[in-house]
């Protein structure tokens, strides 16, 4: 990859600032990569050549009469395509959005604007978010650029695959149940996903109202914490967005980290882990042993009802979420002229793919009269029990530390036989949003075919410091984020 393309934001923005390269050429040699490579990768959905090439001129003059807005100005972003964009289409990878354009941006796609970074274009995804492998996405599946006959992970994998084949510097991903560290994980990556109520969702296509949140997927720590330092705080759009204090995340990023307390849960070191996933993260608790952190042993002992609470309440919420697209108001609409009735039946039944509707009718069936106690009300309470066993760990640690997945980036249509399969292995990831908490997944190491691990960071609520400064602490002591894919 050359040199230019492998660098991190962080460097990018030095060089802009030292004027020994401007943004038309960097967003001209991302635009050239994305020409050259994405056929084979399949990450963006939309690419907005002209407006990047506009933003970047603008972001030039600024920098010219010393008016630089910070270290994302000029810098090549892209974004998954479930943010609302009022310039460029946003499908959510479903047919019945195609070529939808919406009335307004989402209040993250206004920050990053107002910082000044450009933007590149809209990523693939699975369908409405719903899936770990990409493979739902109704237009084209996303490879991964280590090995492009796996898939990327999901459902970011388009925002995880680009920045790690070094089609855009950083993206923007949604997790609601491990959507940005999954994928992170599968393309050697950096993915946090912060505090529920961190970052705004004005704007962000609702999956699981309660679980979803935005975060940045990046090539570093650093990186992570200079897109959330633009990304978090409080909007009066988003009633469900914290008025809480934000730190400046890159501030102490570099301290060293102290005497800290990592929680290792034993029910995350199950038998269907990896072997080679399993010595990864025993190497790295070993490398946070001699910075001197302490290693507990710890218990989160509802962790084996995570995968059930979660595709209960996800699926609820999605089968409310999803009511709105009915043909009227928003999208496709499929009329075979027999009356309102057929023309919902042709416009959801054509519009919506398979695991979509899967999930609606789970959902449906959860929430109906009859069901509601027995499934749904059962799940908010084992979300309870879930929360409470981080809050009672958190008393005795401050990080807890697990494998972001069981498994390594798999082959197409590996999982697709059986969706149960691919919703287990969500196992390490969706205890995180049921309990609200920020979780990070850092590159810890690659297997012998040469795919990246991950490594998963957990914080208490709004300690995303907290988990930047040791996940950063262990990047430095690391090289596995230089590591870079071989040209595709
Ligand atoms: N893989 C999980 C699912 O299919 C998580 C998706 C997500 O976080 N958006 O629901």
């Amino acid at each position: 990859m050359s040199k230019l393309a492998e660098q991190t934001i962080s460097e990018i923005s030095t060089l802009l600032n030292s004027r020994e390269i401007s943004s038309a050429e960097l967003t001209q040699l991302s635009l050239d990569r994305i020409e050259k490579y994405d056929p084979k990768v399949g990450a963006y959905l939309h690419i907005d050549h002209d407006g990047a090439k506009k933003q970047a001129q603008e972001s030039d003059t600024r920098r010219a009469s010393n008016n630089s807005k910070g270290p994302l100005d000029g810098i090549p972003i892209a974004l998954k395509d479930i943010f609302l964009t009022d310039d460029l289409p946003t499908t959510c990878a479903s047919k019945i959005l195609e070529n939808f354009i919406a009335p307004y941006d989402a209040t993250v796609v206004k920050k990053l604007k107002n910082a000044g970074a450009v933007i590149l274009g809209k990523l693939n995804m699975d369908e409405f978010a719903m899936g770990s492998s990409n493979e739902h996405s109704a237009f084209k599946p996303v490879h991964n650029p280590w090995n492009l006959d796996c898939v990327a992970g999901g459902s970011s994998g388009g925002s995880a695959a680009s920045v790690a084949a070094g089609l855009c510097y950083g993206a923007l991903g949604t997790d609601t149940g491990g959507s940005i560290r999954q994928p992170s994980s599968f393309n050697g990556i950096v993915g946090l996903k912060p505090t529920y109520g961190r970052i705004s969702r004005y704007g962000v296509i609702a999956f699981a109202s309660s679980l979803d949140q935005v975060g940045p997927m990046t090539k570093s720590v650093r990186d992570a914490a200079i897109l959330l330092n633009v990304l978090a705080g409080h909007d009066p759009c988003d009633s469900t967005s914290a008025d809480v204090e934000v730190p400046d995340y890159t501030d102490r990023l570099d301290n060293k980290l102290g005497p800290i307390k990592i929680g290792i849960p034993k029910e995350y070191f199950i038998k269907e882990l990896d072997s080679e996933i399993a010595a990864a993260v025993q190497e790295a608790i070993e490398l946070y042993k001699n910075m001197g952190c302490e290693i507990v042993d710890i218990s989160l002992p509802h962790t084996r009802y995570a995968i059930a609470t979660y595709y209960l309440i996800a699926t609820a919420e999605a089968s409310s979420n999803l009511a709105r697209y009915d043909g009227v108001r928003y999208g496709t609409r499929h009329d075979p002229n027999q009356g309102l009735i057929e023309m919902y039946n042709e416009t959801r039944g054509k519009g919506f793919g398979l695991e979509v509707k899967r999930r609606i009718m789970l959902g449906t069936y959860a929430l109906s009269a009859g069901y509601y106690d027995a499934y749904y009300a059962k799940a908010q309470c084992v979300r309870t029990l879930i929360r409470q066993d981080f809050q009672k760990a958190f008393e005795k640690v401050d990080i807890i530390l697990t494998p972001t997945s069981p498994n390594v980036a798999f082959k197409f249509g590996e999982h697709q036989a059986d969706p149960i399969q691919m919703y287990l292995a969500d196992i390490f990831t969706v205890s995180c949003n049921l309990a609200g908490l920020p979780g990070i997944s850092v590159p810890c190491g690659f297997n012998q075919e040469g795919l990246p691990m991950g490594l998963q960071l957990l914080g208490p609520v709004w300690a995303e410091d907290k988990v930047l400064q040791c996940a950063n602490a262990f990047e430095r002591e690391t090289n596995y984020q230089q590591r870079r894919p071989h040209e595709l």
